[in-house]
């Protein structure tokens, strides 16, 4: 039974669900909190270490609506949040797809059909969108059409990830970072059952009354999740602009196209980030996390904060700039900088794995994604909260359960097909050092990362 005053252990805590649930269990006056994580908020490894994330409000049925509504408001009302938010708009756009157009066409008229049509604007061809995205003038957007969203934009990301650290301690949650905060591995107790805490690579025991893991990409590393995540990589790169080229774009809807990548305005100081889109990449290595008795094969993440000389694969530069040339040929010949991959666990089914671990009484799940949880860094927590208190709606207590048997073999936990290796993508591994012992090192387990 757990009260407000039991010892309990967010690990992973300076990253997007970990510090979400922390800051929730810390304004329900739960007293004896601790984060722990490898690096102190914002998590250098965290995904939500960047500059800027998309939100949007165009999905209104299904779970991905209801969240979104509920995270709407919670930029916009709770004060913690509302300074990193830039509602701009959106444009949600396609291009040779038909299916993806229609995808499209469909949500838009869910939102008309649910009363919402000041939320959404169909754009039916280039003038539609230029009256929209007048920054796309000089782009090659023929035969493009799609969806305008009011009620959407960006977040400052790694701004709101820090005002978020910054909360937890003056809320009194306490924190340990580097190898004391780095998990290795569950204390149980003598019935091999129920968890005592947790140790850290570097020996340090932490005594619990129960453990959230909330540790992203690296979870199915961390602990034996059955195959129900998978890890995979993106990438992004940034150009910079100069004072007039920003001044242009200050304020602009941000704009989608599934079909090729995203960006959001720039930043004041003029710095632009690109990502296209595609199913990812895994990177299969061998490792054994807690709870299996024997080594697995698995997707395995190398995160740029300990490999700071990784930068992309250079196919991926070529589809960052193909962004960049087909919405601005003007700046096709702008250096790309701070080009980096970037750590998602994805579920199968796309929803998070956000429960119970059957296994250990006293061990939480909080991880599991399809790479749109930045956006709910201020509701996240609150169902990781509810799950702890027993209050999880029936409905979403089924759909983020414990559930290794619904993984089906076709499924990736996104829209196309199986992502292949980083292993053997050229350009973006810049150390012939074996960098994987630093992360061996910290976790300890991964054996074999071929590279
Ligand atoms: C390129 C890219 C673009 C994206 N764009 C968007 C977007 O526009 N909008 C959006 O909503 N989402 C976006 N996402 C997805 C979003 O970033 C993720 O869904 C979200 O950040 C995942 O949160 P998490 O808490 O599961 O993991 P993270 O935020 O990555 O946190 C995991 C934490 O675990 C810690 N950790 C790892 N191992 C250990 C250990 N052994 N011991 C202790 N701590 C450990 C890490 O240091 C980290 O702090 C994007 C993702 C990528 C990759």
């Amino acid at each position: 039974m757990i009260t407000k005053e039991s010892k309990i252990l967010v690990v992973g805590g300076a990253g997007t669900m970990g510090s979400s649930t922390a800051l929730h269990l810390a304004r329900r006056g739960y007293t004896d909190i601790r984060i722990l994580d490898m690096f102190q908020p914002p998590s250098a490894n965290s995904a939500g270490n960047d500059m800027n994330k998309l939100i949007s409000t165009q999905y209104i049925d299904g779970i991905w609506g209801r969240l979104a509504l509920e995270t709407w408001d919670a930029w916009n009302n709770d004060h913690l949040f509302t300074p990193f938010l830039h509602a701009v708009g959106r444009l949600d756009l396609a291009q040779n797809d038909e299916s993806r157009i229609a995808s499209l066409k469909r949500q838009y008229d869910l939102n008309v059909k649910a009363g919402k049509s000041d939320n959404v604007e169909w754009l039916r061809n280039k003038d539609d969108i230029l009256r929209k995205g007048v920054y796309l003038k000089e782009g090659d957007i023929e035969g493009w059409q799609g969806m305008y969203i009011r009620d959407a934009g960006w977040v400052a990301a790694r701004d709101a990830l820090t005002a978020v650290g910054a909360e937890l301690r003056r809320l009194g949650v306490k924190s340990v970072f580097g190898s004391s905060g780095t998990f290795k591995s569950l204390l149980l107790a003598a019935d091999g059952k129920t968890v005592r805490g947790v140790k850290a690579v570097d020996g340090r025991e932490w005594p619990a009354d129960l453990v959230i893991m909330a540790t992203g990409a690296w979870s199915p590393t961390l602990i034996d999740l059955e195959d129900q995540c998978v890890s995979k990589c993106w990438q992004f790169g940034h150009i910079r602009l100069s004072a007039q080229e920003g001044a242009q774009l200050k304020d602009t809807p941000t704009l989608y196209n599934s079909e090729l990548g995203f960006f959001m305005e720039p930043s004041p100081e003029g710095v632009m980030k690109f990502v296209n889109e595609f199913e990812g990449y895994t990177r299969m290595a061998t490792c054994r996390p807690f709870g299996s008795e024997k080594d697995i094969t698995m997707s395995v993440p190398r995160s740029h904060a300990l490999n700071p000389a990784d930068t992309i694969p250079e196919e991926g530069e070529r589809a960052i700039r193909d962004v960049i040339k087909t919405c601005f040929p003007q700046f096709a010949d702008k250096p790309l900088f701070d080009k980096a991959i970037c750590w998602c666990t994805d579920s199968y089914d796309g929803n998070w794995l956000l429960c119970d671990d059957p296994r250990y009484k006293g061990l939480v799940l909080a991880t599991g994604d399809c790479g749109h949880t930045f956006k709910m860094l201020p509701i996240v927590g609150k169902y990781v909260a509810d799950l702890i208190e027993g209050k999880l709606c029936e409905e979403d207590r089924l759909r983020w359960r414990w559930r290794p048997e619904s993984k089906k073999a076709a499924d990736t936990g996104r829209e196309g097909p199986q992502p292949e290796d980083l292993n053997v993508k050229k350009g973006w591994r810049h150390d012939d050092h074996a960098q994987d012992g630093a992360i061996s090192a910290l976790t300890g387990r991964i054996r074999a990362a071929k590279l």
